[in-house]
């Protein structure tokens, strides 16, 4: 996927050009804002570098354009030399990072390889709270790097906690969930599986993650 340069100092986008396609990135580019947000909605980029100071448009709104329609491309920002409200207001607009006008090459080389590392992290299928991590494309949890081996209940448990974002689970959820809404308690078995589940992600002394509401549920969170 190409990487859209929307800048319109001619000089500068022919160096960034020459500089990512030696990196063997391929390069787009918009010389002004209208064009440059109609590109981004139109074609998938692997990543904008969009400059602020910009004719027609400028990248603060291109940026919050681009986002506002459910675009989340990782959008690296150029601003002047020091100018902190800039960067506050790029990051604000829904950019993921920003780079100080001049810069050199190898520094934007590591912001967007930095850039693209983090939004690996932020997919979609990896649910993480602390250093709990669940890779539902993978199906499997590690806690700080390290394997966790869950039976499938204890997997559908983890599953609908993380999923909640630190809201609080009924009893009732959580067993239509792991065993199925016909499913009657005999033996405190939701009891039972959410302390198997607390010991696997605890272990070695881990800070507890899942908490009791007493008559409620269970929460997942730090
Ligand atoms: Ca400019």
């Amino acid at each position: 996927m190409p990487i859209l340069i929307i800048e319109d100092e001619k000089k500068l986008v022919d160096i960034l050009k020459r500089a990512l396609k030696g990196e063997r990135y391929s390069v787009d580019v918009a010389y002004d804002g209208e064009t440059g947000l109609e590109k981004g909605m139109k074609n998938t980029y692997s990543m904008i570098i969009l400059d602020i100071m910009l004719p027609k448009k400028d990248g603060f709104a291109v940026c919050k354009e681009l986002r506002a329609r459910q675009i989340h491309t990782p959008i690296i920002m150029l601003t002047a030399r020091g100018s902190t409200e800039d960067r506050v207001l790029g990051l604000d607009a829904g950019a993921d990072d920003y780079l100080i006008k001049p810069f050199g090459i190898n520094e934007l080389f590591a912001r967007i390889r930095a850039v693209l590392r983090r939004r690996k992290t932020t997919d979609a299928n990896i649910i993480k709270v602390a250093d709990l991590l669940l890779d539902k494309k993978k199906h499997e949890v590690t806690r700080a790097g390290n394997v966790i081996s869950l039976t499938p209940k204890e997997y559908k448990l983890l599953d609908i906690l993380l999923s909640s974002h630190g809201e609080a689970i009924t009893r009732r959820k959580l067993i239509d969930h792991a065993w199925g809404p016909d499913f009657r308690e005999s033996n405190n078995e939701l009891n039972v599986h959410i302390a198997y589940l607390r010991t696997k992600i605890g272990k070695g002394g881990a800070k507890a993650l899942v908490h009791t509401i007493r008559g409620v549920g269970f929460v997942l969170k730090e």
